[in-house]
């Protein structure tokens, strides 16, 4: 590609001529404002939040079966109780996806809802990818 000021010609990717100093992207701001990062933290936090309310309706479920059926095993409550983690950490992931903070946090946050809502997660960790630019 060459500069439409100088004509030099410039590598590929860069943002400004290595000549002239011109702006590459054609005027344009080089930090697009989307709203990726908004539907993410959106699908992160709606989805998260709805697996958390899911499990923990579970283990109350079971809480009370329990009462009922004595010799139930314990490790029965260990997969509510640890799907509960990536749930509040989507809800966290979506919250700084939001704000567009901390691109990594979110990021974590979408791979975390994966683990509880596969749909949504997948969704919600492509925005997050594609929404890259957005954050501080
Ligand atoms: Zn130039």
């Amino acid at each position: 590609m060459f500069c439409s000021k100088c004509g030099k010609e410039t590598t590929e990717n860069s943002a400004f001529c290595a000549g002239c100093g011109a702006s590459l992207t054609g005027g344009q701001p080089p930090k697009k404002k989307t709203q990726l990062s908004l539907a993410a933290g959106i699908i992160d936090i709606a989805a998260g939040g709805f697996s958390l309310l899911t499990l923990l309706g579970m283990v109350v479920f079971l809480f009370i079966i329990s009462g009922v059926e004595e010799d139930m095993p314990f490790f029965i409550f260990l997969f509510p109780l640890a799907m509960l983690i990536p749930g509040v950490i989507a809800v966290v992931g979506g919250v700084f996806a939001l704000r567009r903070r901390n691109w990594i946090v979110a990021l974590i946050g979408s791979i975390a809802l994966i683990l509880t809502s596969s749909i949504p997660g997948v969704a919600a960790l492509v925005l997050t990818v594609m929404a890259r630019d957005e954050f501080e």
